[in-house]
């Protein structure tokens, strides 16, 4: 049993000072209880808060940053980001994979991220066969967090069709395509490598509307439901508007329509980018009980569009963020993106809120954590007895935090914390980042470098 005692720590039930954290040989948080005189145990001089999930990512991504930024010969979009995209996967293999892997997720925790959603449709290899072992690319992905520290929920995609009503895929999606048993054989993987690890959660993800049939979803969560029926299911939902004209074209319904009414959605589902919604869509996910995955940055980067998170917050909604194509890697700027693209176009300020709060950041920062944590389907997001130990130590001697205490804290912290005040970081009870540094960083990134030189 490891002790700490911290100065100031964010508590499910708010800021509290000289509290100990008893955190046991597996990772857990074994209890939480006011310091008393002769505790022993290592000091925590700086604010303490909870690890941020990270609910959605693609880490190979993370090595396309910066390439889609020059303008193409016709109208530059989402889709034109995708075909540079799809250019690109066709040069990763498994060495590569997994080192991009490692180096991304070292950044994750070291700019806050304790955890990631890795939503993982990187299957075969570039010529669309599987490998010997047809989950080796989820083993790499799951690998690279064990080597760096993260928790990790692996999400295998299942991805059959190249748009809705059972469209051929292309041949830039050839690394993607499973059917359903071909699916699960990776799924199955997954959960036996996961084991008892409680560093390792498995769920599933449909890719998209556009990427399997009604009954091939439905298949897939009912073979799911055999594994696990609590296990996570996340799907890209409403990005693009065209998506939308098209599942209309295809069903009559949009997307969150289509899915509220033909499944259960409910708390074990995540929804990334619901972006284009009406009024009743908005009110249907809210009330549903599952978690609306929001990437502000990459929707910003792709010209999605904006979440309507007034209303989605006014009706009770459930939401984390991600950083998705990894054109940026930091809370900070994911919350302070989905709090200003709202101020843009209200012409307005300080409007995520809810509740009685009035911090715009610890209260963006508690749902965030909040929502991610559920979506992750693991038990983080918060410091209390029975938790993953998933600390963030912040640095005292920051300027930007001097003379800022509780909320105020993460007010500076989300809307003033460029050069990045995370000090030290815990996942699983282990330090996984001390005075800024990660004990394996410069390995990861040599390695990193080679692969992508390679
Ligand atoms: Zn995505």
């Amino acid at each position: 049993m490891t002790s700490l005692i911290c100065d100031e720590i964010l508590l499910a039930d708010g800021w509290a000072c000289d509290v100990v954290l008893e955190i046991d040989g597996a990772g857990w948080l074994a209890a939480v209880r006011p310091a008393a005189a002769g505790d022993k145990g290592d000091r925590i001089a700086g604010p303490v808060i909870p690890g941020m999930p990270n609910l959605h990512s693609h880490a190979f991504q993370r090595a396309m940053a910066g390439l889609g930024e020059r303008a193409g010969p016709t109208d530059d979009s989402f889709w034109t980001w995708r075909q540079v995209m799809y250019d690109f996967v066709g040069k990763l293999g498994p060495d590569a994979v997994e080192a991009i892997a490692a180096q991304l997720y070292v950044e994750m925790l070291k700019a806050g991220f304790t955890a990631v959603g890795e939503f993982h449709y990187l299957h075969h290899d570039p010529a669309g066969r599987a490998y010997a072992d047809p989950a080796e690319l989820s083993h790499r992905v799951i690998a690279a967090a064990r080597r760096t520290g993260i928790g990790i929920t692996h999400l295998p995609v299942l991805y059959a069709h190249g748009g809705f009503g059972g469209q051929p895929a292309a041949e830039g999606q050839r690394r993607f395509l499973n059917d359903a048993d071909g699916f699960f054989r990776i799924v199955d993987a997954a959960f036996a490598e996961a084991g008892g690890d409680p560093q390792i959660a498995v769920g599933i993800a449909p890719h998209s509307l556009r990427a399997v049939t009604p009954d091939l979803l439905a298949e897939a969560l009912r073979m799911l439901d055999e594994l696990d029926t609590a296990a996570p299911v996340h799907i890209h939902i409403a990005e693009q508007t065209k998506e939308i004209d098209d599942c209309v074209a295809w069903s009559g319904a949009r997307p969150v329509d289509w899915l509220c009414d033909n499944t259960d959605v409910n708390g074990r589902w995540c929804l990334v980018h619901a972006t284009h919604m009406t009024e009743g869509e908005t009110m249907r996910l809210a009330t549903s009980g599952a978690v609306a995955g929001l990437c502000p940055t990459t929707e910003a980067n792709l010209g999605d569009g904006l979440f309507p998170a007034p209303a989605y917050l006014q009706a009770g909604g459930r939401y984390g963020v991600g950083s998705d194509s990894h054109i940026s890697v930091s809370p900070v700027e994911e919350l302070r993106w989905l709090e200003y693209g709202q101020r843009l176009v209200a012409r307005a300020r300080n409007l995520l809120l809810g509740g009685d709060g009035t911090s715009v950041g610890a209260t963006l920062w508690r749902a965030a954590a909040a929502g991610g944590a559920q979506a992750l389907g693991r038990k983080i997001g918060r410091i209390a007895a029975g938790c993953r130990a998933d600390l963030l130590v912040l640095d005292r001697d920051h300027p930007i935090l001097a003379g800022r205490a509780g909320d105020t804290l993460l007010d500076a912290l989300v809307f003033a914390g460029n050069a990045n005040p995370v000090r030290d970081v815990m996942a699983g009870g282990r330090w996984v980042v001390r005075d800024g540094h990660h004990p394996d960083e410069d390995k990861i990134a040599a390695d990193y470098r080679s692969a992508i030189s390679a």
